[in-house]
């Protein structure tokens, strides 16, 4: 059973993508509501809209298995995310709009949620950390990219239509600011793109967790809203016109940021 697609790279740069597949395992698919059999909180197409990352010699990370069954980007002891917001948990049951996303009765115990940190969280998080040691025992830093979107409009998550690139670095905590700084420069050159740095969206436990900038892992979170490269709900289908204006967008600000984290750093050691 395959939980993680792995490309290996070269370079500093590690991109995540934890909410990015679609698939359910064994015999999920009947315990869900019809609705979610759809996985409407998908990010959709996130490996295709980046598709540019080669050059930049960057490791991928990505998952194949649906949010649905674990949530990559939670911390594993259970722990929310945003206290005291509406936010979904570790092991969903309740989906982005709030319905249930099992059918009565079909909601995971506590054994199958040890189950599917053990089958699917696990090798995630440990492709992940081996990515990042790898770079930092080459380049004496990792530059970690958590890559997602949502969809622009969700009321019970957030006011209003969302910017379409939303900058997370947990409030200036998981990279160097100067690497921030930078991002944040190439984000607000892309007058087409309405963007905001921590904002709603802060960065999520993969972020928070890897972000060590005083140990060489700098980590940054791009949530996209949806409607920056799709032709927007239903069908969650792509818009490669769309797309086409946004990859460049993310290169530019990719690698900005790459640049600025490996002066940040040959500064340090000289
Ligand atoms: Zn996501």
């Amino acid at each position: 059973m395959m939980v993680v697609t792995e490309h290996i790279g070269g370079g500093p740069l590690v991109v995540s993508m934890p909410h990015s597949g679609l698939k359910l395992s064994p015999g999920l698919e009947q315990r869900l509501s019809p609705e979610a059999r759809a996985l409407p909180d998908t990010d959709w197409h996130i490996p295709e809209l980046y598709d540019f990352l080669a050059p930049l010699n960057a490791t991928i990370i990505a998952a194949e298995y649906s949010r649905y069954v674990i949530d990559l980007n939670r911390d594993p002891s259970g722990q929310s995310l945003y206290p005291g917001q509406a936010t979904t948990a570790l092991v969903p049951v309740a989906r982005f709009d709030g319905e249930p996303i099992y059918r009565d009765g079909e909601a995971p115990d506590t054994v199958e949620t040890e189950a599917r940190k053990r089958d699917y969280f696990e090798p995630y998080h440990a492709a992940l950390e081996r990515a990042l040691e790898r770079a930092r025992s080459r380049h004496g830093y990792a530059f970690l990219w958590d890559a997602h979107s949502i969809a622009s409009e969700v009321p019970r998550l957030f006011e209003g239509g969302l910017p379409d690139l939303n900058l997370g670095t947990n409030s200036g905590a998981s990279c160097a600011p100067v690497i921030e700084a930078e991002a944040v420069r190439m984000m607000q050159a892309a007058t087409d793109f309405s963007s905001v740095s921590n904002g709603r969206f802060k960065g999520g436990w993969i972020t928070r967790h890897y972000g060590r900038p005083e140990l060489g892992v700098h980590a940054l979170q791009m949530e996209i809203g949806q409607n920056a490269y799709m032709g927007g709900a239903p069908g969650y289908a792509f818009d490669p016109a769309k797309a086409a204006r946004l990859r460049p967008v993310l290169n530019s600000i990719i690698s900005a940021a790459l640049d600025a984290a490996a002066e940040f750093h040959a500064g340090a050691s000289s």
